[in-house]
């Protein structure tokens, strides 16, 4: 049996999966239970050292995905975590939460629609009343649609992908700014989209290259009170996004656009979120950190 690890050296390129997948499609927000093969979110593999100990996070997108891969490596590192999900992931969130406590931290489980304001500052308000106050934030929530065509452009579509991806940059940041001490750090999840679209994610990479610059501005913004602000740019990765909102032709080859020529796993995701978060990326704001098997973006 083999006794390799993420920790052990290796070869990245075979580490984990490599297309071709199997055809999936699934209805949004996606269910990582139905995806074959099964996500890697750190669940059995990642290791915390207490490099989050005493921190009070939230976390949106935690049910799943990436936002998952980094809720189970921010309790392994020591944090609280108030998990943001939407009501239908209830039971992927519990998992997460049954995950956190295994983990020896509380986990605060907030279901809740983020494109509406009053529920971003109530997710605030209820993990600074469970916790006592909160010093993380990483928004990672985010929607995919896709338009083949600008003949088919429709409002209702960007003001969806905006809701959901942009505004709650500004509305959980402006609720947990009384909270929020030196030290403090927020993390925001970009893409690959922002910096290089594909033609049929106009509306998505928008929002994308959209989170890259509010973490630049608001880092500068939130610097004199010595909180920092920076984000990560996934490439592709292998999460219920994707059978969510892409058709098959694309998931069957899905990764393969990479250096690597693979997509990457959520527990690849969550190291760089780790240490944007603690304290030994002390001299490091504004910047968003890309994580793409070997693309360039910048
Ligand atoms: P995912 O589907 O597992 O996670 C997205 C999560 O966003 C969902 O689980 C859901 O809880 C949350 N969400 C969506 N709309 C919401 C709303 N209106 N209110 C509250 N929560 C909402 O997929 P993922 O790939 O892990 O996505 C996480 C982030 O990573 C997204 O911002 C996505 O844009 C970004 N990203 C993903 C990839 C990729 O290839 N998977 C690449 C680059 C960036
Ligand atoms: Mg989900």
């Amino acid at each position: 049996m083999s006794t390799r690890t993420m920790y052990t050296p290796q070869n990245p390129l075979d580490q984990y999966p490599r297309p071709p997948f199997p055809p999936q499609q699934q209805d949004g927000p996606g269910d990582i239970h139905e995806m074959t093969p099964v996500p890697d979110h750190g669940e059995q593999s990642y290791l915390g050292s207490g490099r989050l100990a005493g921190r009070k996070a939230i976390v949106t997108g935690a049910d799943s995905g990436i936002g998952r891969a980094v809720a189970i490596a921010y309790a392994r590192e020591g944090a609280d975590v108030a998990l943001s999900y939407l009501p239908e992931e209830q039971r992927q969130a519990e998992e997460v939460a049954q995950l956190v406590e295994k983990a020896g931290q509380s986990a605060l489980l907030f279901p809740g629609d983020l494109q509406d304001e009053a529920t971003n500052g109530a997710l605030v308000e209820a993990a600074v009343a469970a916790f006592g106050g909160v010093d993380i934030l990483a928004i990672i929530a985010g929607t995919m649609p896709t338009v083949d065509s600008i003949d088919d452009f429709e409002t209702k579509t960007l003001d969806h992908v905006l809701k959901a991806n942009i505004y709650p940059l500004f509305w959980l940041t402006k609720a947990a700014s009384p909270h929020l001490k030196p030290g403090a750090s927020i993390v925001t999840c970009s893409s690959i989209q922002g910096f290089q679209p594909s033609p049929q994610l106009a509306e998505y990479a928008v929002s994308k290259a959209g989170i890259a610059n509010w973490t630049r501005a608001m880092a500068q913004q939130l610097a004199e009170r010595g909180i920092r602000v920076n984000g990560v740019a996934p490439g592709p990765v292998w999460t219920p996004l994707q059978p969510a909102f892409v058709p098959n032709e694309k998931i069957e080859s899905f990764g393969s656009e990479a250096a690597y020529g693979r997509p990457g796993q959520p527990a690849e995701l969550a190291p760089p979120f780790v240490l944007l978060a603690s304290q030994e990326a002390s001299y490091i704001s504004g910047e968003t950190i890309a994580v793409t098997g070997g693309t360039p973006v910048h």
